[in-house]
């Protein structure tokens, strides 16, 4: 199926990535939609920024750049943004009840024939194609942070995802200049964040115990395994919040081993979420 336009929804930390990415590599009109116009406002601003950035490092000219900031049209009327899409992107905060109901209002204004992909990190694709009457045209489009510059998509099929639905968001994602995986199983966390995860929860754990000191557990990481940062910041950087949910994700759709630590449990009762309330492992307050 050919995609000329898409719809994202929802325009924070990833969603604006998406949209800026789909415009600027895949040429695609991009509409964005928040449920806010101050949301819209910060996710233009973003995407400026970022755009910005690429000009001033010589791998835009002005003309790109203006080009690609009038393919994205920020909107709030849901029924105007997708009902024109050929593949609406959900990237609406991780929580299963908002992303079914999302999943299901979009499916009566949608045309009949568009892909609904989310970007959930841990969702099951499955069940938010069940919210809809088009479970085939249901994936998973998993983008990583921040989605201008890391190049991996995952593409996970839910278990009524038909090949077709698998290969246009795979045609897609090339499009707009990413390599993709298939992760064949609906399945919590696909590949990444199955692997990713009981890591992060297992540096908490040995700086819960005591077991060796903050800077040495990141430090043995950067240099045993040639991380560009340590467990801990990474931590700080993702949000020890979300590590917890999705870490309970795994813990409840896979098996109990993935429990998380009391360790990161604590971080998160304390509010040291890392750079976004400023204090983790580390002290953001100055950077
Ligand atoms: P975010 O909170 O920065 O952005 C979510 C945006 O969605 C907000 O602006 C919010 O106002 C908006 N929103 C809420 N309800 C909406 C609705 N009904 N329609 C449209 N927009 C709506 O969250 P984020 O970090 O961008 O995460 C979005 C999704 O991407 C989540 O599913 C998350 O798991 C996934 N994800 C996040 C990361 C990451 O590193 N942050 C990486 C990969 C995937």
């Amino acid at each position: 199926m050919e995609v000329r336009k898409i719809a994202v929804l929802g325009a924070g930390l990833m969603g604006h990535g998406i949209c800026q990415v789909a415009a600027q590599n895949g040429g695609y009109e991009v509409n964005m939609r928040d449920i806010e116009q101050r949301f819209l406002d910060s996710g233009m601003a973003m995407i400026k920024k970022s755009l910005q950035k690429f000009q001033s490092k010589g791998k835009l000219t002005e003309e790109q750049v203006a080009e690609t900031l009038k393919k994205i049209h920020p909107m709030l009327d849901l029924k105007e943004t997708v009902s024109e899409a050929d593949l609406i992107v959900e990237a609406a905060p991780e929580n299963a009840e908002l992303k079914k109901s999302i999943f299901k209002e979009v499916d009566t204004f949608a045309p009949p024939h568009a892909i609904i992909a989310s970007n959930t990190s841990s969702i099951s694709i499955t069940e938010l194609g069940s919210a809809t009457k088009r479970p085939e045209k249901i994936c998973g489009m998993h983008f990583f942070n921040p989605p201008q510059l890391m190049k991996l998509v995952e593409v996970v099929k839910g278990a009524k995802t038909s090949d077709e639905t698998i290969q246009t968001v795979l045609d897609v994602s090339h499009k707009m200049g990413k390599e993709t995986v298939l992760v064949k199983k609906d399945c919590p966390g696909f590949i990444v964040n199955r692997i990713l995860i009981p890591a992060l929860n297992e540096a908490a754990a040995l700086y819960w115990e005591g077991i060796a000191d903050r800077d040495d557990i990141d430090k043995a990481i950067k240099l045993g395994l040639n991380w560009p940062m340590g467990p801990l910041m990474l931590t700080d950087y993702i949000g020890s919040d979300t590590i917890l949910a999705i870490a309970n994700v795994l813990m409840k759709g896979i098996d109990p081993k993935f429990h998380p630590c009391p360790g990161l449990k604590q971080m998160v009762n304390a509010r040291l979420l890392g750079r976004k309330t400023g204090k983790g492992y580390y002290d953001w307050t100055q950077k």
